[in-house]
Order: C-alpha cells, then sequence, then structure tokens
C-alpha cells in the first residue's frame, strides 16, 4: 500500500477565467450553419439544384470530380443573377424567395431559408458566376473562406454556374467522416436521381472525372415520362408498375407503383413527393404499407414513385433545415387518402383482357408445392399444434358462411352456360380472360387455353385469395358483432394512452370493444368483436393505443380480422392433389376474373401466368 508522505498540491487557488460573451463571426455562423445543410459532396449537390430549378431551368449539367470532394460544378439555363446581387447571393440570410414568416403558408419554391449558399462558401472555395437574364454579359464572384474577391465582367450565357472545389478544405473534422469517392458518387447519383425524378420537364447531363453518364432529355409527355423512369429505377421497375391517378378533395396523387408480385427485399425503391419535394415521412410509409398490407410476404418492401400535389397552406415545410420534411395540417385525411387510393389502384390487379400481355413478364417462379406435404382436400385442419386454433377460426369462418354442400359450394356452376362456353372453346372473340380448362397438372395445376395461348394457375393459391376476398367482403358488409367478456381484461398504459383511449371511445365502439378507463393508468376491457375473443387483447388494445398516439388513426384491429382471414383462408382453400373437374377448374376461372387482387395470393405469390402462343413457338424453335 501506498501512504503519501506529503498531501497533494493544489495547482491554483484562483478561478478559471470565465469567457465573455460576443458575437460569432458570420464566417463560424456559417460554419455551423453548413454543419446542419451540408454533410456530404450530395447536400451540397441538392442545395445546388432546387436553387437552379427554383430559377426556372430547363436544361442543367452537372460536372463532378472525385465524388465531389475535388470538384462540384451546377451549370443551369435559369434567370440568372442581378450583378448588383451577387454578393447578397453568398450572404447568410439572403433570399429571393420570401419576404416574411406569412409567405412559408403558400410556398412554391424548393429554397426559402437563405443560408446555403453562404453554408457551403463558408466551408469550401466557391465561385458564383451568372448572367441575369435582362443582362448583356455576366459577372463572377470568388469567395474563400472569408475572403471575397470584387464582382468582374465575364462571358457567361443567361443562367447561372456555381463551382464549388476542396469542400471541407478548412473542416478537418469533417473531412475525416467523407467517404471513398466511389460512396461519395453514389450519394451523389441518389440526389440527381430523386430531383430528377420530382422534374420530368427538366433536362440533366451528368459527368463524372470527365466521363459524361447520365443524359436525361426533358420529358414532355407520359411515355417520355415512364421511359426516364425506366432509366433511373430500372427497366424491371417500369415493366411491373399499376398507374396511379387519384384526385379528392383538393388532394391529387399521381405516380407509379410495384405490383405486389414484384415486390424487394429493402425499401430501397420509394421516392414520394409533397409539391415536387421528396420528403420521408412515417405517416406516408405507413399508409403505403397500409395499403399493400395483404398482397405482401412479411418483411418485403413495394416500390413506388408518387407524387402528392397538395393546397400549400396544407403543409408545414419548415420542419428541418434540410426540407426533407413536412408536416401535414390533416395527417389523417392524407393518410386515408393514400391508402384508398392504392387498394383501389392494387385490387385492379386481377385478370383482364388488357393485363394479359404485362402478366407475360411475370416470373415463372411458381412455389415449389411439390416438396410440400400433400394433404387432402376434405381435411381442413392445419398438420401442426395450431390444429385447435384453426378449428375454432373454422367455426368463426362457418358463422359468417352459412355452410352449403363442401364442393358445391365452392365452385357454383351455372352449368348451360359452362357447357356452352365450352362448346364454344375454340372461338377466341368470346375467349375470356383466363381462357378455358383443359387439364389439371398433377393435382396442382390447371392448364387452360386462351386467346393468346396458355395458362398456367395455381389452384391452391388463387382459391385461397377467393376465399379471403370473399371473406372480407362479407365481413365488411355485417357489422361487426361484438361479445361480452365473462371475465373483464384489465390492461396497464400509461396516462397518455388511457386519455387517448377516452378520446377514442367513438372509434374503439365502432370496432366493437367495449373499454372503460379505470384508474390514471389502468383500462378494463368488457367487449371485444367476437372475431377476435381469442387475440392476445392487452397488447392489441396496446399497438392501437401506440398507432393512435404516432399517427392519429390506426388499422390494427382491420389487420389482425384479416391475418386471421388469410390463416382461414389458406386452410379452407383447395389442397394440393384433389382432382377438379373441368366444370370446377372453368368455375375457379371465373371466379377469379371477378376478384380483386386476384393476381397474387395474400402472399404476393402470382396466382396465374400465360405462356403465349409465340413464346411456345419460340420454345420448339418453330418458323426459323
Ligand atoms: P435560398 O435558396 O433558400 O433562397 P440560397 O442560399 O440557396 O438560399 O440562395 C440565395 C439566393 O441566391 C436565392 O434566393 C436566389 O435568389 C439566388 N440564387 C441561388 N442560386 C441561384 C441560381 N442557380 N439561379 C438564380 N438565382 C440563384
Ligand atoms: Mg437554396
Amino acid at each position: 500500500m501506498v501512504v503519501l508522505k506529503r498531501p497533494p498540491v493544489l495547482i491554483s487557488m484562483t478561478t478559471p477565467s470565465i469567457p465573455s460573451i460576443h458575437l460569432l463571426s458570420s464566417q463560424v455562423a456559417n460554419q455551423i450553419a453548413a454543419g446542419e445543410v451540408v454533410e456530404r459532396p450530395a447536400s451540397v449537390i441538392k442545395e445546388l439544384l432546387e436553387n437552379s430549378l427554383d430559377a426556372g431551368t430547363t436544361h442543367i449539367d452537372i460536372d463532378i470530380e472525385q465524388g465531389g470532394i475535388n470538384l462540384i460544378r451546377v451549370r443551369d439555363n435559369g434567370h440568372g443573377i442581378r450583378e448588383e446581387e451577387l454578393k447578397l447571393a453568398l450572404s447568410r440570410h439572403a433570399t429571393s424567395k420570401i419576404n416574411s414568416l406569412d409567405d412559408l403558408d403558400h410556398i412554391n419554391s424548393l429554397g426559402f431559408r437563405g443560408e446555403a449558399l453562404a453554408s457551403i462558401a463558408s466551408i469550401s472555395r466557391l465561385r458564383l458566376s451568372s448572367r441575369f437574364h435582362e443582362q448583356s454579359h455576366g459577372h463572377s464572384i470568388y469567395l474563400e473562406g472569408k475572403e471575397k474577391t470584387e464582382v468582374e465582367p465575364i462571358a457567361h450565357p443567361i443562367g447561372t454556374t456555381v463551382e464549388i472545389r476542396d469542400l471541407f478544405y478548412n473542416v478537418p473534422a469533417r473531412r475525416k467522416f467523407l467517404r471513398t469517392e466511389k460512396t461519395e458518387f453514389g450519394h451523389i447519383q441518389e440526389i440527381i436521381k430523386r430531383l430528377s425524378l420530382s422534374r420530368f420537364d427538366v433536362g440533366f447531363k451528368l459527368t463524372h472525372n470527365h466521363k459524361t453518364l447520365m443524359v436525361l432529355k426533358p420529358a414532355p409527355d407520359d411515355d417520355a415520362k415512364l421511359q426516364r423512369v425506366a432509366m433511373l429505377c430500372g427497366p424491371e421497375f417500369i415493366d411491373h408498375v399499376l398507374t396511379v391517378t387519384k384526385e379528392k378533395s383538393g388532394l391529387l396523387l399521381k405516380g407509379w407503383i410495384s405490383k405486389p408480385t414484384h415486390s424487394r427485399s429493402q425499401p430501397d425503391m420509394q421516392y414520394f413527393f409533397v409539391n415536387g419535394r421528396i420528403i420521408r415521412d412515417k405517416l406516408i410509409n405507413h399508409a403505403v404499407r397500409q395499403a399493400y398490407e395483404d398482397v405482401l410476404y412479411q418483411g418485403r418492401h413495394p416500390s413506388y414513385v408518387l407524387f402528392l400535389c397538395i393546397d400549400p397552406t396544407e403543409i408545414d415545410v419548415n420542419v428541418h433545415p434540410t426540407k426533407n420534411e413536412v408536416r401535414f395540417a390533416q395527417g389523417q385525411a392524407i393518410h386515408g387518402f393514400i391508402v384508398s387510393s392504392l387498394q383501389t389502384c392494387l385490387a385492379t390487379t386481377r385478370p383482364k383482357i388488357e393485363q394479359t400481355t404485362q402478366a407475360v413478364n411475370a416470373p415463372v417462379s411458381l412455389p415449389n408445392t411439390s416438396s410440400a406435404p400433400k394433404l387432402n382436400f376434405k381435411s381442413t385442419i392445419a398438420p401442426t399444434s395450431m390444429q385447435h386454433q384453426v378449428k375454432e377460426e373454422v367455426s368463426v369462418y362457418n358463422a359468417l358462411h352459412p355452410k352449403k354442400e363442401e364442393t358445391s359450394d365452392l365452385f357454383p356452376i351455372n352449368k348451360t352456360v359452362e357447357k356452352a362456353a365450352i362448346a364454344d372453346n375454340k372461338s377466341i372473340q368470346t375467349t375470356p380472360p383466363l381462357g378455358y380448362a383443359l387439364a389439371q397438372l398433377h393435382g396442382i395445376y390447371i392448364l387452360a387455353e386462351n386467346s393468346q395461348g396458355l395458362i398456367l394457375v395455381d389452384i391452391h393459391a388463387a382459391h385461397e385469395r377467393i376465399t379471403y376476398e370473399r371473406m372480407k367482403k362479407a365481413w365488411q358488409q355485417d357489422d361487426l358483432q361484438s361479445q361480452t367478456l365473462l371475465v373483464p381484461i384489465n390492461v396497464a398504459v400509461s396516462e397518455k394512452e388511457a386519455d387517448m383511449t377516452e378520446e377514442k371511445q367513438d372509434f374503439f365502439k365502432k370496432l366493437g370493444f367495449e373499454i372503460d378507463r379505470t384508474g390514471l393508468e389502468a383500462l378494463v376491457v368488457r367487449q371485444v368483436p367476437s372475431l377476435l375473443s381469442h387475440a392476445d387483447i392487452p397488447n392489441l388494445i396496446r399497438d392501437v393505443l401506440a398507432d393512435l398516439l404516432r399517427f392519429g388513426i390506426s388499422a390494427r384491429v382491420e389487420n389482425h380480422i384479416q391475418t386471421l382471414f388469410s390463416t382461414l383462408a389458406c386452410h379452407t382453400s383447395i389442397r394440393a392433389n384433389r382432382q377438379l373437374s373441368l366444370s370446377e377448374m372453368n368455375a375457379l376461372l371465373r371466379d377469379m376474373e371477378k376478384t380483386d387482387f386476384s393476381n397474387q395470393c395474400n402472399h404476393g405469390r402470382p396466382t396465374w401466368m400465360q405462356m403465349t402462343l409465340q413464346e411456345l413457338d419460340d420454345l420448339f424453335l418453330r418458323g426459323r
């Protein structure tokens, strides 16, 4: 043990001097602001492109060197900047886009904070050159750190060029966080992609290290727009999209969404624009996910490029310095509008004449049922420990659907029509989209003939969807039956959640719940929708409350019931190996044509595919 012989010496008894309060120099203030706005070269590109778009440009040239670390140059043919305003444009809080806070209420420009150029200039070597559209020649100003050169005349076409060299040369801390040239350039490409999706009327050209990488001409019509989307999002995307155009009470939603059968493993192809501004928003994400709720595999993601046009007074754009967020005055209405618009669009995914050609492109990746255990159709009981639960659920199904004779109930057949149709099998004009059944393959697939060639249907997947949609419809038409609990369930919640429950009494009642508050943080559930009598009620209620607090709405209960239907549909649908008669097969085909969403099963797998005669000819090298 060490024994201290002397007490430690105190270094100083005086208090350290307290710095006096002073104003930061504009240079430091700008550098601090730059910390928020300019994270990396791509953020500079975003600000410069937004300025060009705000200036009414029709064409933008972008030159990048070394992932933007060495050079970023953006040149536009917009209205330009007046000679006498060049210096001002580089000052903080200098903007031509707003005058007062009220102007933010109806903002039409992408910029409005008046800080991008000043921030960027404070952390780089910047040259701003411009010729105002009413002036005969251009002018240029150079800024390095705090040093500004005088404005000097130069030759310049109408429009503006901003050239930025050595980004972060005086901010070593930021420079350290820059990634490789390739990574930084990847971010730049992503930003350009987003902005060029937002403005089809503007042409873009991009070079990197003097190599031309992208040329986008202005896209005046729908075909050209789709071509641009194909260039930016890949031809795969446009081969399998549905077009959305929906308008309701001052809201307009336009764009493209992926078919459920073409989902992605990552949410990396999702672009949502509000009045031309790309945004990331929880409410929007939630709405899109909900629209796809029962047509996508869990963990899969839809792709979309969607544009929402809304009265500018209904949104607040001043939420974040990077302007990537907006706040909606009527969040719930927007949410509902998006869900219903997308769902209507997705409901059209059923066999139609005009869709048969698109379906050709559907992947031939039908589920490998041959390796799955073969179940006898008559037994609707699951082979696992779910047996008990499924039995219960089947009784719920029966409650909704009074039982008739098993097989004929599955396929109500109009015998005369059917016979006539089969006799008419060769008549191409009257052939329905999915044609007429020829045979059943291995008890799993229907082979049918339509005007274009061969149709293959996955029987189980198709029937599952039809059953599911039928249950949903029956349920939506009926009022929800409630069941009073013999033993009420206590649910512990937070005070906020309990407040919310009281506030949303009507909402819960409509869904078939009766819930009372019994304390500051306690609820008691007395009645539940009959369909949910076996659900984990406390957890469900808590999830619903979490949604209500976060989004103002919740579709958990509906989703829960739909999941239940989905399981039911799976177990009551035709299993592999059941022999169907031709009439039964034809009845299934006709049902598919009538049923919304029937191009895919509940998990997003395709239910049918077409092989055209041409494809078959190619396969057999016919006509060569
Ligand atoms: P903000 O865009 O928020 O107004 P900026 O710092 O980005 O702030 O730009 C300051 C001002 O400089 C703009 O308001 C605009 O008047 C002018 N400006 C910047 N870039 C351009 C450009 N490419 N063409 C015309 N004017 C521009
Ligand atoms: Mg700007």
